[in-house]
C-alpha cells in the first residue's frame, strides 16, 4: 500500500530535528511520500535541504496570516528582493517575480499554501490584501502549470469567487478541509480536489464527515498538516505524515471501502494533482 502526505510542514519543529526519523516512521506505515509546503520567505529558503530528499515535494506560496508587511519585513535582508516599503501593485509583482525564480529554479510542485482567513483576528491582515496576495498568486499557478494548495478559515465564498474567475483552468486543493458536503461541492465544480485530514478521525466533527463520506473518492486526497492539526489521541505537536495511515483508516471505515482502495484511489489523485513521480 502507498499512501501520500499531501500537506505537512517539514520545516518546522519537531519534525525538522529528526526528519531522516519523522520519514522512516512513514514509510513504515506506507507513507512513502510527503508535500511539503512552504509560506514565507524564511520558510521558502528553509526547503532547500528537503527540497533534496526523493521523499519530499516542496511548494512555495505566500500565506493570507503574511499577506501584509510582515512578510516584507522578513524578506528583507534574506535575498528573495522583497522589500518592505512598496506599494501594493509592486508588491504583488515582486511575489511573482520571487515565486517565480523558486519554480524555475525547479523547487516545487505546487503554489501553496495560499488563501483567505477572516478568523485571524483584528491584527490580521485586510481581506481585501489578502485576495489581492491570493489573486496574483492563483495567476501564477495557471500560468505555470502548477496545482494551488489553498488554506481557508471564515471566506470560503470569497474563495470560491476567485477560484471561479479561472473558468476551470486552475488544479489545486482546498487543504485541511472540516466544513460539510457544501461548499465542497462547489469547490469540486471549480475543478479543485479537497484535502481531508485529522478532523476525519474525530468522531465530533459530523460535517466533515458527512463531506468524507459523500464526496467522490476521486476528488479526495489526505493529509496531516502536521505539525498545526492533531488527529483523534494525537496532539498537533506529536502529528507526523506517518498518521495520514489513521486518516486513510478513518476514511475506509466511513465510506465501507476497503483500505486498500482508498489508498489506492487518494494515491492516485495526490499523484497526477501533483504530478510527483511515481
Ligand atoms: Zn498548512
Amino acid at each position: 500500500m502507498r499512501l501520500v502526505d499531501t500537506h505537512c510542514h517539514l520545516f518546522m519543529e519537531p519534525l525538522l530535528s529528526d526528519v531522516a526519523g519523522v520519514l522512516a516512521r512513514a514509510a513504515a506505515r506506507g507513507v512513502d511520500r510527503a508535500v511539503v509546503p512552504a509560506y514565507d520567505p524564511p520558510s521558502w529558503l528553509a526547503l532547500g535541504e528537503l527540497a533534496q530528499r526523493p521523499e519530499i515535494s516542496v511548494a512555495v506560496g505566500l500565506h493570507p496570516w503574511v499577506a501584509d508587511a510582515q512578510w516584507g519585513a522578513a524578506a528583507r535582508n534574506d535575498g528573495t528582493g522583497i522589500e518592505s516599503a512598496m506599494d501594493s501593485a509592486a508588491r504583488c509583482s515582486a511575489l511573482k517575480h520571487a515565486l517565480g525564480g523558486l519554480f524555475h529554479a525547479g523547487r516545487a510542485c505546487a503554489v501553496g499554501e495560499i488563501g483567505l482567513d477572516t478568523k485571524i483576528g483584528d491584527e490580521g491582515p485586510a481581506l481585501d490584501l489578502q485576495i489581492e496576495i491570493l489573486r496574483v498568486q492563483l495567476e501564477l499557478a495557471v500560468d505555470l502549470d502548477r496545482p494551488v494548495i489553498l488554506h481557508c478559515r471564515g471566506a470560503f465564498a470569497e474563495l470560491l469567487e476567485q477560484v471561479q474567475r479561472f473558468d476551470g483552468r486552475l488544479r489545486g486543493v482546498l487543504h485541511a478541509y472540516s466544513r460539510g458536503p457544501d461548499p465542497a461541492n462547489s469547490f469540486l465544480a471549480a475543478g479543485l480536489h479537497i484535502g481531508f485530514g485529522g478532523a476525519i478521525t474525530r468522531d465530533r466533527a459530523r460535517r466533515a464527515l458527512r463531506a468524507a463520506t459523500d464526496l467522490p473518492l476521486d476528488k479526495i486526497v489526505l493529509e496531516t498538516d502536521a505539525p498545526s492539526i492533531g488527529l483523534d489521541g494525537v496532539e498537533p505537536v506529536d502529528t507526523e505524515p506517518q498518521h495520514v495511515r489513521d486518516v486513510a483508516e478513518a476514511l475506509a471505515v466511513l465510506r465501507g471501502e476497503p483500505l486498500e482502495t482508498i489508498a489506492e484511489v487518494t494515491t492516485g489523485n495526490a499523484c497526477e494533482l501533483f504530478r510527483l513521480p511515481s
